[in-house]
């Protein structure tokens, strides 16, 4: 009867972990996730809004392993592993891969599943989708809007104003606070 139990909650995590995204094991980089620009290789730009075309050998040089896996492989990060998932910090989200601003922390939202959700991108063309047939699901797949990196997927499920979600990856995303671009000094 034990044994049940255990099988029956063993079913309901995994059917719950699963609602989002297949998830696939991705190797974790051992180095700090606190990133500076000077950290970033030449093509990481916060201002550039130019498309960014790179072939796959390069993108394996310049990017840690665990972001090109998903970023160029459209690998997904484990539920509740990532940085971001029930981070509130208030700021920007940029693309790992090429700093393209991507979402503003005031559209995301708690959606309880495990990877950081957002009911809007900052500009329309910060993304792009397409469609995803991969492990015998119809999704839409959300690329940045300039470097075609996989961030994650939409869905139809997200609070308004949008309905939408974006179930996004947190290796995929690199955050800014707004204290951090303030000017130095407090202007009260
Ligand atoms: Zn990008």
């Amino acid at each position: 009867m034990k044994k049940y139990l255990h099988l029956l909650l063993y079913i309901h995590l995994t059917a719950s972990l699963s609602a989002c995204q297949p998830h696939l094991p991705v190797k974790q980089s051992t180095s700090t996730n606190k990133h500076t620009m000077s950290d970033k290789q030449a093509y990481y730009s916060r201002t550039d809004t130019s498309q960014l075309v790179l072939k796959d050998e390069e993108w394996k040089k310049i990017l840690p392993d665990d972001l090109y896996q998903i970023a160029r492989h459209a690998n997904t990060e484990r539920a509740f592993t990532g940085k971001y998932w029930d981070y509130e910090g208030l700021g920007t989200y940029y693309c790992a891969a090429c700093g393209n601003a991507l979402f503003k922390s005031d559209s995301k939202f708690a959606s309880g599943c495990g990877w950081p959700s957002f009911y809007e991108s900052i500009r329309p063309t910060s993304v792009k989708y397409h469609e995803d047939k991969s492990y015998g699901m119809i999704r839409v797949e959300v690329v940045c809007g300039r470097c075609d990196s996989h961030l994650g997927h939409i869905f139809d499920d997200g609070p308004p104003p949008t309905g939408k979600r974006f179930c996004m990856n947190s290796i995929s995303l690199d955050f800014e606070g707004d204290e951090e671009k303030a000017p130095t000094g407090n202007a009260k």
